[in-house]
């Protein structure tokens, strides 16, 4: 039996261990990507689907399913602070979350983080989630574009979380409509960062069966090396209500016991490393984080983009004069090099010595008349005269001269 709505969830092949967290029920859907170090990331992603996951209930109406979905996201913000309360230990500990609730032909959204949200209808993919980061900050200002933000070495930091740093997050919350045929995929970064969207959308096609086209949409991140945490819900749309996965759900950290562990070594990365630090490959699993949203640290980051640019830039300007030095002494040397050698040829119907080499740059010859004889082309022998016109070639001056003085004789 083919299935409508499908979820999964792998610790990918760097990571020690799943921060990530999925739910597919039957009327809500959500990701959650959890962050915080070795020990805090799962249970932040967890903890945020469990005390979520209530929603998963019929709704009047999309309103009361967004209000509802977003204090859901509220109370496991909540619930993130008192649990760091509880165990110090787990201090900076955050969670990105997108999900939906489902009411018919409208899809209650709440997203934090960047975690996304795709549409797939008519064969088209749609990013419906704005990421909440540092890059895609950049690219709204038009600092950077969209494929620089795709690699940019600080794509992993985030402006916006779930956990213990504000009291109420900033959630993006909206309605949108849906239709029977389209298709949803909410996914973590572990996914988004290493598919490109194109892909997604092959994979989609490819795979009907919702739970086929999870499995494929993983495997396509592994074979891509997989360096993070992935988790995919994918849901899809009939003529029935709801888009239930047959029985709830749960994957990812989510379905493990939560274990606060013994205090361990943890790094936050806070403002001053982050910029005493050189950069870090993109990829590097330990490189994603969260920052409060705080213009001091946009300020700061936005400089560091912009010291990079002209960095860049000189690195770039360098490189550009240096090739162009090389060619133009390169064209200097092949020009002096055409100006050693003499040709006998013909000019003005008469013969002549030629300074340079036949063959010309475009409509620049490389060669000029460097002697007109008085011997006249039309006195030579048919043979002599063929040889003229199709040049002779001499080793330099003399031998030219020479040549011109053996028809010379010829005529005498
Ligand atoms: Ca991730």
């Amino acid at each position: 039996m083919s299935t409508l709505s499908a979820a999964g969830s792998h610790v990918g092949k760097v990571r020690l261990n799943n921060q990530d967290s999925g739910y597919a029920g039957e009327h809500l859907f959500v990701v959650a990507d959890g962050m915080g170090g070795h020990a805090g990331g799962d249970v932040a992603s967890a903890l945020a689907i469990q005390s979520i996951a209530h929603v998963d209930r019929p709704f009047e109406n999309p309103a009361d399913a967004a209000q509802a979905l977003r204090d859901a996201l509220l109370e496991a913000n909540q619930e993130l602070a008192e649990t760091v309360f509880e165990h110090p230990e787990l201090a900076g500990m955050g969670t990105t979350v997108s999900g939906f609730v489902r009411v018919g032909d409208r899809l209650a959204v709440a997203h934090i983080g960047d975690s996304r949200i795709y549409r797939w209808r008519d064969g088209v993919l749609t990013q419906v989630t704005k990421d909440h980061t540092f890059v895609q900050r950049l690219v709204d200002s038009g600092r950077i574009t969209a494929e620089e933000a795709a690699v940019h070495p600080r794509r992993s930091v985030l402006m916006r979380v779930l956990g213990d740093v504000e009291l109420t997050p900033e959630i993006d919350v909206e309605v949108l409509d849906t239709r029977p045929g389209d298709r949803w995929v909410l996914c973590s970064d572990g996914l988004s960062g290493y598919v490109d969207e194109e892909r997604i959308g092959e994979l989609l096609d490819e795979h009907p069966d919702a739970s086929a086209a999870v499995e494929a949409l993983i495997d396509e991140s592994l074979d891509h090396g997989a360096p993070d945490n992935v988790t995919v819900v994918v849901v899809g749309v009939d003529d029935t209500p709801s888009s239930s996965a047959g029985r709830p759900l749960m994957v990812g950290s989510a379905t493990q016991p939560l274990s606060y562990g013994a205090p361990t070594q943890r790094r936050v990365v806070r403002l001053p490393s982050l910029l005493l630090h050189p950069l870090t490959p993109a990829t590097d699993p330990e490189d994603e984080h969260f920052e409060p949203e705080s213009e001091e640290l946009l300020a700061a980051l936005i400089a560091e983009n912009e010291r990079r640019k002209v960095r860049r830039r000189i690195t770039w300007s360098v490189g550009v004069l240096l090739v162009a030095s090389l060619i133009v002494g390169a064209l200097a040397a092949g020009y002096q090099w055409t100006q050693s050698r003499y040709f006998v040829g013909v000019s003005n119907g008469q013969v002549a010595v030629f300074q340079g080499v036949q063959q010309s740059i475009g409509p620049f010859p490389l060669s000029s008349v460097y002697f007109e004889s008085d011997i006249d082309i039309d006195e030579l022998s048919p043979f002599s005269r063929e040889r003229v016109e199709s040049t002779i070639n001499a080793r330099d001056l003399p031998e030219a001269l020479s040549i011109i003085d053996r028809l010379q004789d010829e005529l005498d």
